[in-house]
C-alpha cells in the first residue's frame, strides 16, 4: 500500500481534469492509502488569474467531494485545499479556513508579488531576474507561511527549481530558517513527485532540503500534484526511497486537522 496522496486537483482549476470520484477510483486503482482533494483555493476575488476555481465554485468543489465519498464510502477521502500563501492574505486565509472542516490545508508559494513564478507563460520573467535573488525571496516567503501556523503542509518546497534555474550561491541559510519555522509549528513538508516530469527532473523539494528537514523534525506527506486522474500516486515507489534516503521512517496523515504518524512500506 503506497502512502496518502495528498495533493490533487480537478476540473474546478481550468487547468487540470477529472471529477473527485474519477481521482478517488483512481487512488484505489493505483493502490495509495488514502486520497485527499487539494484543489486550487478561490482568492477573496474572482479574476485573480485564471488557474483557480471561483470563490462561487467552493459549494460544487464539497458537493463534489461528498459524491466521491458516497461512491467509495470504504476509501478514505480527505478534503483540504491548495491554499496559495501571499503574506498579505492571511486574513483571507483564516476565513477560508473557517468556511469547512478541512482535513488538511497545504500553503503553497506560487506568488512573489504579482509573479506566479510557475507560470510557463511568465518564463521570460526569469530571464530578466537574479535567479539568485529570486530563490532567496522564495524562501523568505515560504519560511513566513510555514511560522503562520495557517497550514498543516508545505507544498513543493523548491518549486522554484520548476524550470531548472538553479541558484549559484549557497541556500543553506534559507532552507534552515524555512524547515525551523516548519518544525516549530509542526507543519509538514511534501515530496511533490510532479517534479519529476517538469524541466528540473527531481521531485520538489530536492534530497538536500529532505536530509535537513528529516534532521530538523519537520513531517512529512506525500503528493503526486495530479492533474489528471490517472497521474494518483505517480512516482511513490520513487518517492518512498527518496524519503527513507533522508532519514524518514514515518509519513503522517490529518483528518480534521489533527496528524497521524504512519510507518513508511517496505
Ligand atoms: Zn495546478
Ligand atoms: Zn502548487
Amino acid at each position: 500500500m503506497l502512502p496518502a496522496d495528498y495533493h490533487t486537483h480537478n476540473y474546478l482549476c481550468r487547468h487540470a481534469e477529472g471529477t473527485l470520484a474519477e481521482y478517488a477510483q483512481n487512488a484505489i486503482l493505483n493502490g495509495v492509502a488514502e486520497i485527499g482533494f487539494s484543489d486550487h483555493s478561490p482568492m477573496p476575488q474572482d479574476g485573480y488569474d485564471d488557474w483557480r476555481m471561483l470563490l462561487s465554485q467552493l459549494p460544487e468543489y464539497l458537493s463534489m467531494a461528498e459524491e466521491a465519498k458516497a461512491k467509495f464510502p470504504d476509501f478514505p477521502i480527505r478534503v483540504g485545499l491548495e491554499v496559495d500563501y501571499l503574506p498579505e492574505q492571511e486574513d483571507w486565509i483564516r476565513d477560508l479556513a473557517q468556511r469547512y472542516p478541512w482535513d488538511y490545508l497545504i500553503g503553497s508559494v506560487h506568488y512573489l508579488g504579482s509573479w506566479d513564478i510557475d507560470n510557463p507563460a511568465k518564463i521570460q520573467i526569469w530571464h530578466q531576474s537574479d535567479v539568485n535573488e529570486v530563490w532567496k525571496r522564495y524562501f523568505e516567503v515560504l519560511t513566513r507561511a510555514a511560522a503562520s501556523g495557517l497550514f498543516n503542509i508545505i507544498g513543493h518546497a523548491d518549486l522554484p527549481k520548476k524550470f531548472n534555474f538553479r541558484p549559484t550561491c549557497d541556500c543553506t541559510t534559507s532552507y534552515r530558517a524555512f524547515l525551523k519555522a516548519a518544525a516549530k509549528t509542526q507543519t509538514a513538508i511534501e515530496i511533490n513527485t510532479a517534479g519529476w516530469d517538469k524541466d528540473c527532473h527531481e521531485a520538489y523539494p530536492g534530497m538536500e532540503i529532505l536530509r535537513l528537514a528529516y534532521l530538523e523534525g519537520v513531517p512529512l506527506t506525500f503528493g503526486s500534484d495530479s492533474h489528471a486522474p490517472v497521474h494518483v500516486g505517480k512516482y511513490f515507489d520513487k518517492a518512498i526511497l527518496l524519503a527513507k534516503q533522508a532519514g524518514y521512517t514515518h509519513s503522517v496523515r490529518f483528518c480534521r486537522r489533527k496528524a497521524t504518524s504512519h510507518e513508511l512500506p517496505e
